[in-house]
């Protein structure tokens, strides 16, 4: 299975160009707080709006420290993130982040570190509105934990291609994780959701022009009807 899973990162880096400077990726070197903050913004947006107020709450602020979230009342929160959409709701979720880590992110963030993934994320999944996909891509890239966050359009993929049938997040980030090297994990998460979005569409995939269709059950199921 290694094989197969390393020849779709290939043809999938063939035909996507993943954004070096993407989001989540360049955020990674920021500090934790920010990183919580900016895949709070990030979720069901898309990574331009998400920037936008990113931006506009940098420019207020300068850092983006939990100190300096909490100074702001939840209407000036809301007001700068508002590029990002549903930014009433963001603006409570990132607040009451800011509340809890208030005067001991460094404590935390060494907590984190010591702990293992499965540990790990159920401390993060403690704050309001980070699951286990953002747990996940923040133990990756923030921790270089060894885990493969999975968003809507990998499990779609991986139940397509007819590698794990069930729904299940553990289960398909598991078969991830185990057949694809730590180092490629980022790379394939970013790939496979490039290649959700453009052309294993949840509606009507382009499948004719899939480099995946020879290893995709789903293609094959369909050319059998
Ligand atoms: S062949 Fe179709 S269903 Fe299969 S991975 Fe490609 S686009 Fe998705």
């Amino acid at each position: 299975m290694e094989e197969t899973c390393g020849r779709i990162v290939e043809e999938l880096s063939r035909r996507y160009a993943i954004d070096s400077r993407r989001f989540i990726g360049l955020l990674a070197r920021g500090n934790l707080f920010e990183l919580l903050v900016a895949v709070v913004l990030s979720q069901n947006t898309s990574d331009r709006n998400a920037i936008r107020a990113f931006e506009n709450l940098k420019g207020k602020l300068g850092v983006i420290t939990p100190e300096t979230v909490a100074s702001l009342s939840i209407e000036e929160l809301a007001e700068l993130i508002r590029p990002a959409g549903l930014h009433a709701q963001r603006a409570r979720r990132i607040k009451e982040i800011a509340e809890a880590l208030k005067g001991r992110l460094q404590e935390f963030e060494a907590r984190i570190r010591e702990l293992d993934a499965a540990d790990a994320r159920e401390v993060l999944k403690q704050f309001h509105g980070v699951g286990d996909k953002t747990a996940d891509v923040i133990l990756l890239v923030y921790f270089g934990k060894k885990v493969f966050p999975v968003d809507t359009h990998i499990k779609r993929i991986t139940q397509r291609l007819g590698f794990v049938k069930s729904g299940s997040y553990r289960e398909i980030s598991g078969f991830w994780s185990k057949c694809l090297p730590p180092e490629k994990y980022l790379e394939a998460h970013l790939l496979l959701i490039e290649h959700g979005r453009q052309t294993c569409r949840a509606r009507r995939p382009l499948c004719g022009e899939c480099p995946l269709r020879d290893l995709c059950e789903f293609y094959r199921n369909a050319g059998s009807k």
